[in-house]
């Protein structure tokens, strides 16, 4: 037996007992006559204390030689610590030791493994097995496996079944690049790994699974925007004879369990929005509604006043900063500053204070007398001691501007807390996004979502305005998921893809499979997929998911650890018909 105990196990109760423990060196202090040394595993960390007058030579003479992140052995008995540590659970005791092995030595670690390190990002990811021994790191892993274990027990008690789905398949709809995998027996043949397991969901209905899920990594080649990995895991549901209703319920109840389990906190609404109305009250389709300021659209109290910027805009449109008559004409002026930035592109911004007194002051005083910014408050919802702040334009432009400057003056606030949660539905999707690329529509969630029964005529006419059967979770300003209501008629699905500009060659070379199934009696399905790793985040308080995944990668794809991707040999290559070309980069 390596041990009798753990190092985060023990306690008064066990004084005087003779006991055995394994584990890391964390730290050691050596006065000579007295040598302390914190040893640590999973569990926790043990004071082992090692003195002259007590402990035999030779052992003091070992533990003399130990150096951070040795492997060590010690067997000694429970005492009682004279100085306390009322930090530490096992800080009222300490293991006078009488035996010590020295399991395996270590190198001097590249840096401190401790709460807080001295490593930097890159340092610590091709190290990454020695940052797991850090708390923050084996905390967050420790609570992702809660969550995992949560998501199977809600699922499962729910009927779902848990069924593997291939990873060696071809192109998924999901709208992304394929990573692709050569095969060797089908010379000039290649797998494209599962961007999701989205038309497998579809054949496990059709095979009559009725409740599917899988906690499944997906692949997408996309450009990596931070805290975006190639690799990912979704939590992938699918659900056979079920309405949008049905579904929003079980992952609704989903949710709230894992809140529940995970943070102790019980819900009491969990609102649903309209894609439609999102993007009027947040211009946003992923809002964080734990703070107010919601969007007051001006155009009806601002035009054609003189003021060219307003006349010629689509919309004029402002938010209410709580206490924001409080900045300095600095702090404004640098938050115009701030939208005018290229990343947010606004031409500048309007602002009103209004004051305690209950007059107001604008920045276009010129135009609009004190009446005029009375509506502007009113639309705006804002009170004695805020700032109005308002952008005009293009309306899409104008309210993603004004989205990304809400979200920062709450993060500057302090309203978007870490410990508050807010899960709301976005319904009604568009079926149909317009590309100005390929100047198409494209599916807006995938080609398979329904689009709402009642508006595909509107297809032939209007199709931009049609909305689907689709939805989302968002939870405080972040998607963390989404699905639909799938077409489950060949006719409709052929029609979709002529839509969205497959040829009928393509799309039976691309999805036969799943048209022809859908000949021998596909029941009426839906579901959803959640994204692991950023619910995981959430609910950890964190908003980076690189710290909740085990081996990421960095943001040019790389896994710096075992330096992947890399190239093949030459054998390897033949054996798959494979000549590789790169181009010269310019400069080189
Ligand atoms: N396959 C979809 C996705 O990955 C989810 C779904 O529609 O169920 O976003």
């Amino acid at each position: 037996m390596y041990r009798t105990h753990t190092c985060g196990e023990l306690r008064e109760t066990h004084l005087q007992q003779t006991v055995t423990v394994a584990g890391w060196v964390q730290k050691t202090r050596n006065k000579g006559f007295m040598i302390w040394v914190d040893l640590r595993d999973r569990y926790g960390v043990t004071q082992l204390i090692f003195d002259e007058q007590r402990t035999p030579e030779a052992v003091m003479q070992k533990a003399a030689s130990l150096g951070r992140e040795f492997v060590v052995q010690a067997t000694g008995t429970v005492i009682e610590r004279e100085s306390k540590n009322p930090n530490l659970p096992t800080g009222n005791i300490e293991i006078l030791v009488s035996e010590l092995t020295i399991l395996n030595p270590s190198l001097v670690p590249p840096f401190t493994i401790e709460e807080k390190t001295d490593g930097g990002e890159d340092l610590r990811m091709k190290y990454r097995y020695l940052d797991i021994r850090r708390n923050p790191v084996r905390e967050s892993l420790i609570f992702r496996h809660r969550v995992t274990m949560e998501v199977r027990k809600y699922l499962s008690d729910q009927g779902f079944i848990d069924v593997e789905t291939p990873y060696l398949i071809k192109s998924t709809p999901e709208g992304a690049r394929d990573f692709v995998v050569p095969s060797r027996m089908n010379p000039g043949q290649f797998y494209a790994l599962p961007q999701s397991p989205q038309t497998f969901k579809q054949l496990l209905m059709v095979g009559g699974m009725d409740k599917y899920f899988q906690i499944v990594k997906c692949f997408r080649d996309e450009d990596l925007r931070a805290d975006r990995q190639p690799e990912f895991t979704q939590i992938d549901c699918e659900m056979a004879f079920v309405e949008q209703e049905d579904i929003l319920q079980v992952f609704e109840g989903m949710t709230r369990h894992l809140l529940k389990e995970l943070k102790g906190i019980e819900i009491d609404t969990f609102p649903r929005m309209t894609y439609d109305e999102a993007m009027q009250k947040y211009g946003n389709d992923k809002p964080d509604i734990r703070f107010g300021m919601e969007f007051g659209e001006l155009n009806e109290v601002t035009k054609h006043r003189g003021f060219k910027v307003f006349d010629e805009a689509d919309l004029v449109v402002g938010i209410a900063v709580p206490n924001g008559n409080s900045f300095t004409r600095k702090e404004i002026d640098g938050l115009i500053d701030w939208v005018k930035r290229p990343q947010i592109g606004a031409m500048g911004m309007v602002y009103v204070r209004c004051h305690e007194d209950g007059s107001y002051k604008s920045s276009v005083d010129k135009f609009y007398t004190e009446e005029d910014l009375v509506q502007w408050a009113e639309k705006t919802g804002a009170k004695a001691g805020d700032l109005i702040c308002v952008l005009s334009g293009a309306t899409g432009k104008v309210r993603t501007q004004l989205s990304a400057l809400r979200m920062e003056l709450a993060q500057r606030l302090g309203l978007r807390k870490g410990d508050e949660f807010a899960p709301l539905w976005v319904v009604d999707f568009p079926l149909l996004e317009w590309d100005e690329e390929s100047q198409r529509f494209h599916a807006m969630h995938h080609p398979f979502t329904s689009p709402k029964p009642e508006q595909i005529e509107l297809l032939k006419t209007n199709p931009g305005a049609v909305k689907a059967n689709a939805y989302d979770l968002v939870i405080n300003g972040n998607e963390i998921g989404g699905g639909s209501i799938r077409i489950h008629d060949r006719e409709v699905q052929q029609k979709m893809f002529d839509y969205l500009g497959f040829t009928p060659e393509e799309a039976k070379a691309q999805f036969g499979f799943l048209m022809e199934a859908f000949q021998y009696g596909a029941p009426p399905h839906g579901g959803l997929a959640f994204g692991l790793d950023r619910l995981v985040a959430i609910l950890g308080g964190q908003e980076t998911i690189r710290d909740f995944i085990a081996f990421p990668k960095n943001n040019s794809g790389r896994d710096v650890m075992i330096d992947a991707p890399a190239p093949i040999n030459n054998t390897q290559l033949e054996e798959l018909y494979l000549r590789v070309e790169v181009p010269q980069k310019e400069n080189e």
